[in-house]
């Protein structure tokens, strides 16, 4: 990978030192012309006669999301973000009094909200397996707690507050052998590693552009396997999900289409595909491979301070490394580096109360290195943590 050559291609790496790519990752210049050209065609000639005229292209977006996570493109429905894919995926689940839903602690705060709504509503139960000893989802009590009540597995595949990764694909094969759709919250894991549906044997996959893939900000997508299709209710009829017959009657669109709604932000749509081809002509091994040995080094690093731990679980753990400083308040260790021009973030202990309740270590500062960081910028990180303590 010659990272100079991909620095040169993001403009925002002249500016920032930008380790918040579990928050936004930085649009390559590709990425960037390929949005302005739409947007400029849109005012040039209208938005429907510019939408036409790049239809190839738009095809394509949803070939080279398939070709992403090892689908079909025809089991892509594209979103302007990954909350709306993963719901077009659950409210479409038809759920009743005493089924359950299995989920994990690591689970996204809006997945969650949305199980205990409709919870509420049909009866439903939501279940919450443990985590094992390294602090990934046990998959020993999951194959324990699944049951004839159980309708769904829902799974973040990486948190959006650490560094753990779930075993995926143990958890596929749990819910293969029981016959029980599994949906994925891969928002965090796609772009980041190599991701694929045949492997992991979910269902269902929903993910965002803008992290790891570095898409634009305002786009995600749920790939829905084929099969999974006729044990969905799709939660929205509209004009482009399906079509009237004229009568009282309609059909569903074919696919995963007919999870889509009719009007959509083409510039962001093309923005995701040109990040997404982007991703594939790289290789998501070569991405990994790099992204993976950054944040081990920034964790490694970090916890060679004194009075510094990280606080990331399980047995494999990704490019999204949390820490705690003793006696430094965490809005303020983000400050800090913020002031020194590095982009971090803090985890919010609101939006993964089955971890903060189990931990108790949140707020976390969280750095999320990608592939076209360097070595010298996780060092100006470290430098201002350590300063901190000094
Ligand atoms: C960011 C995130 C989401 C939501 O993605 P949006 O594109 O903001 O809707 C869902 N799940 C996880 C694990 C995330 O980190």
């Amino acid at each position: 990978m010659d990272v100079d050559a991909l620095r040169a291609l993001t403009p925002g790496c002249a500016h920032r030192t930008h380790l918040n790519n579990a928050g936004a990752g930085l649009l390559s210049q590709p990425t960037l012309d390929v949005m302005l050209g739409h947007l400029r065609r849109e005012a040039e000639i209208g938005g429907y006669e510019a939408a036409d005229a790049a239809r190839d292209d738009i095809a394509a977006v949803s070939v080279a999301v398939a070709e992403l996570v090892g689908g079909a493109a025809d089991e892509v429905a594209l979103f302007d973000n990954a909350t709306r894919a993963w719901n077009a995926a659950f409210y479409s689940l038809p759920l009743g009094p005493g089924d359950r839903i299995l989920t994990g602690r690591a689970e996204y705060g809006s997945n969650v909200l949305a199980y205990l709504q409709v919870a509420k509503r049909t009866g439903a139960e939501v279940v919450v397996v443990p985590n094992d000893e390294s602090g990934q989802l046990d998959t020993a009590a999951l194959a324990e707690l699944v049951d004839e009540r159980t309708r769904l597995i829902g799974v973040s595949h990486v948190p959006t507050s650490g560094g753990l990764v779930n075993p995926a694909a143990e958890i596929g094969r749990i819910a293969r052998e029981a016959g029980v759709l599994f949906l994925l919250d891969a928002t965090q894991s796609v772009g980041q590693f190599p991701v694929d549906v045949e492997e992991i044997g979910c269902d269902m996959l929903s993910a965002t552009g803008r992290k790891f893939l570095r898409g634009p900000r305002g786009t995600g997508f749920l790939w829905v396997r084929s099969t999974a299709l006729e044990r969905l209710d799709p939660y929205v009829a509209e004009i482009r999900a399906a079509t009237w017959d004229g009568g009282r009657g309609f059909t569903w669109a074919d696919g995963a289409r007919r999870f889509e709604t009719w009007e959509n932000s083409y510039v962001n749509i093309l923005g995701l595909g040109a990040a997404v081809r982007q991703a594939l002509d790289l290789s998501l091994d070569a991405i990994a491979e790099r992204t993976l040995a950054l944040g081990a080094q920034l964790r490694e690093r970090l916890d060679a301070l004194p009075g510094v731990a990280t606080h990331d679980l399980g047995r494999d753990r990704c490019a999204i490394v949390t820490a705690k400083v003793d006696g430094v308040p965490t809005e303020d260790v983000v400050a800090a580096l913020a002031r020194a021009g590095v982009n971090a973030t803090a985890t919010v202990p609101e939006d993964t109360q089955f971890d903060t309740e189990v931990r108790g270590v949140h707020p976390l500062v969280r750095l999320s290195p990608h592939y076209y960081n360097t070595e010298a910028e996780l060092d100006r990180a470290v430098e201002v943590i350590a300063g901190l303590r000094r």
